[in-house]
Formats: structure tokens, sequence, C-alpha cells
């Protein structure tokens, strides 16, 4: 067992076919050695079944029918430049799980699926990822990952992170020692790194950036957060993050960074704000430096320069209201961005009229078109 010592080289592995029982036992066993969980040696492996591309699809359609953000939010999303137009954002992210996912640990049925898009069965890679499947059904018999928890749109990225973060841990530990080389000779910060800077790239001109960042940028964000507290010190380190986790998405894109923590006070201390005068709260959510990055590379183009802006972010709202039950909802965004101004991309927003506008601390957004409603938002909704 290697709980504690991360630098203890992972038993011998060798690539083996997953859809044998014969090897997911195999991997079954070596990924709960090496997670240092062992509880029963007698417990079965989830099944592994293989999909074609259009049986994950109709999986997908069938066990993702809700989204965790709610389609409430679509108008919102929308205009914010984040969403497709006509698009709902549970059929993008379901769209989005059909499109990319290689295999899924289904937590609603305790199953492994493979989806055959023509890669080979027996290789480093293919075993890695059942390491990597195993490791979300670990993580359901410790967590249940089937609980319903409400949580904001910055939250849900931070969950997504630490359980896709410590399956990419297991996942490349276990590729290393099938090809030879020590957990510390892996180059952790270059792999994730470059991951993250692949996914970015396509982050502007993904006209559903709000599915593309919170689907696809957990992975290396979590990774690399995961992996440096799996070096520091193995399975106790990593349980450290999940009983400490990061505070959101701004945590994750400053440690992957090497930049230090910083100080969020409390800036928005009246999440729920008053009902301005006419109109009725419907939703509020917080969107998180992630999102905000989002919209940035959406709105002004140059993925670094949002990048940087976003990572001023120290807090934010997103209010949904209603005016009355007859006209459409009403997006009102507040972000406490102190240091946004000092950016290249706050340089550009200095003296805007239309939102997003600069107002004070905050970086502030809305959708509504009659200026004296917007007056009455904003004094509401000013939260200081
Ligand atoms: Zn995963």
């Amino acid at each position: 067992m290697i709980a504690g010592c991360g630098g203890a080289p992972p038993q011998a592995i060798d690539p083996c076919n997953i859809v044998e029982p014969a090897c997911q036992r195999k991997v079954f066993v070596a990924l709960e050695a090496l997670r240092g969980q062992l509880w029963d040696p007698w417990l079965s492996p989830p099944r592994v079944e293989v999909l074609t591309p259009d049986q994950h699809a109709r999986r997908v359609e069938r066990e993702l029918g809700g989204s965790v953000v709610s389609s409430g939010w679509n108008g919102s999303l929308q205009n914010l430049g984040v969403l497709a137009r006509g698009v709902d954002v549970g059929d993008a992210d379901r769209g989005w799980y059909i499109d990319k996912v290689l295999a899924v640990y289904w937590y609603q049925l305790g199953r492994v699926s493979i989806v055959d898009r023509g890669a080979p069965f027996d290789d480093v890679d293919a075993t890695a990822t059942l390491f990597h499947e195993y490791a979300h059904a670990a993580q359901d018999r410790d967590l249940n990952l089937g609980a319903a928890v409400a949580v904001t749109t910055d939250q849900e990225i931070v969950r997504t992170a630490l359980i896709e973060g410590e399956a990419m841990v297991y996942d490349r530990l276990a590729a290393a020692a099938m090809t030879g080389i020590a957990p510390r000779d892996f180059d952790w910060d270059g792999y994730f790194r470059t991951w993250l800077v692949r996914e970015r790239a396509g982050t502007a001109t993904d006209p559903s950036a709000h599915v593309h960042v919170r689907r696809a940028l957990p992975y290396p964000l979590g990774g690399s957060l995961m992996a440096r507290a799996w070096l520091r010190g193995g399975r106790t380190g990593i349980n450290h993050v999940f009983f400490a986790p990061p505070r959101g998405s701004l945590d994750l894109m400053l440690d992957i960074e090497d930049r230090a923590g910083v100080a969020l006070r409390p800036s928005l201390p009246c999440a729920g704000g008053r009902h301005p005068e006419g109109a009725r709260i419907v939703d509020r959510d917080s969107l998180g430096a992630a999102i905000l990055y989002a919209f940035l590379a959406r709105n002004f183009g140059n993925d670094e320069e949002a990048w940087q802006a976003a990572l001023t972010w120290r807090g934010d709202v997103l209010w949904l209201l209603s005016e009355d039950r007859t006209r459409a909802a009403i997006t009102f965004w507040k972000v406490h961005a102190p240091d946004l101004r000092a950016t290249v991309v706050g340089r550009r927003l200095e003296g805007r009229v239309v939102p997003p506008v600069l107002d004070g601390e905050h970086l502030l957004f809305w959708d509504a078109a009659d200026p004296a409603l917007v007056e009455r938002m904003r004094a509401a909704l000013a939260c200081e």
C-alpha cells in the first residue's frame, strides 16, 4: 500500500485488454492498492461494457436528463454571449458528453462504459482509462457521486475538478507505471498545463463557452491541483483537498499559474439583494472566475487577456429578475474585481456606457432595455 507515501513507485502494471474480465479484475485491484483503500478483496469490479457512439448518445440522453444549470438561465447565458442562441444549456451539456467522452462511470448504474471510437482496447491509454473510471467508482463508494448537492456554477466547476482531478492522477500514475516512468519523473505540470492551453484555445470561438469551460477545463485544472497534492502527500494529500476544497474556480486558476492564494473579502454580503421596486428575484447564482474568463474571452476575443482579467475576480452574483409574468426575465450580473481596471481588458472597458460597464470596484452586466428599471436594479442590488 502506498497511501500517504507519494514517492513510492506503484506496483508493476501491464497493459491488458480492458474488455476481458481478468484484465478488469487486475486493474480494479491495482487501482484499489494504488489508492490505498482496498476494502474487500472479494469485491467485484463494476461491469464494463463497450458502446457504439450511437448507443452512448442514447445512454447520455436517458441518464443525464437534467442539467445542474436550470434552463431558466438559458436567456441570461445567451445574452452574456456564453451559450449559443436557441440552445438549451442541458442539451449543450449532453452534447458535450456525447461528442467528447471516451469512457464513463455511470453512478446511476454502477457500471463503466467504453465508447468504441476505433481506439484499441488493450494498450497503455485504454488500460489507464479503466484506472480512471474505476477511480470514479471508488469515489462513488466514498462520496456518493449521485447525491444531489445544491451548488453554484462556480462550486460545480470545483466539484468536477476534484472528481476528475483525482481520477486523472490515477490514470497518469498507471500510464507512468506501464511505461516505466517513476511518478516523480513524470512531468505533471507540463502535462496539465499543455492540456489547459489546448482547451483554452477553444474558448473564444465556442458559442457555448459556458459549457466548454465548465466541462473541459476542470480536467487540467483539477488534474494539476490533485497531482500536486498527491506528490506532497499521496492519498492523504488528495484527501486534504477534498476536506478543504478550493473556494472557487479562482483558486484552481491561481494554483496552476503558481500564484499564491488571494484573500477573498466578503465583497458582496447581500448576495440575495433586495427586490428592486417593480421586480422580483427569480433565481440567483455565482458564476466564478472561470465563467468570467469565458465571458471576457467571448466578448473581447483575446484568450490570454481574458484569463489575466478573470484572475482579478473576487466574487460575483448573478440575478434573474422578473418584472411580471408576461415579460421576459432580466439578467443582472455584478462582479467584484477591484483590480480589473488595471488589466488590458479593464482599460478597454473604461468609459463604456452599455454593458458590461465598470462601476467602482465592480463589473456590471444587465440585459434590461428600460434605463429607469436598470437604475432601480443597480440601487437595489448594490450590496454595499
Ligand atoms: Zn472522469
